[in-house]
């Protein structure tokens, strides 16, 4: 139920999108999705199909989904930096004392149509 949410602010966000810039139709949405987001593409990708398969300008768009680095933040030096893994160690001082900085979220990056 929650990527069904995601799903309807996302085609509304397209939506005005569509009438800003007059787009005729939409061949592909890329999406950044945080790797802390918990959001299955997959679902998204599955009521987008559903909720769009009438819409002459949004359905049969294609969805590319990126996901973001994980960046981790020391809270002791405060160094930000690039790690596969949720619990870390600072590079710059050896402390483990770390946090992860990247918001819980997915956004859309850029839109093709014409
Ligand atoms: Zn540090």
């Amino acid at each position: 139920m929650h990527e069904y949410s995601i799903t309807i602010s996302i085609i509304e966000i397209l939506r005005e999108l569509i009438s800003e810039k007059k787009i005729s139709k939409i061949e592909k949405v890329n999406f950044e999705i945080s790797p802390v987001a918990h959001i299955e593409p997959g679902s998204i990708e599955f009521y987008f199909e559903c909720l769009t398969s009438e819409d002459p300008v949004l359905g049969n768009a294609k969805l590319l989904f990126n996901t973001q680095k994980t960046m981790v933040s020391c809270m002791d030096c405060k160094e930000i930096f690039e790690s596969e893994k949720i619990s870390a160690v600072c590079p710059r001082c050896g402390g483990s004392n770390t946090k992860i900085v990247n918001t819980d979220d997915i956004r859309i990056v850029s839109v093709e149509g014409s």
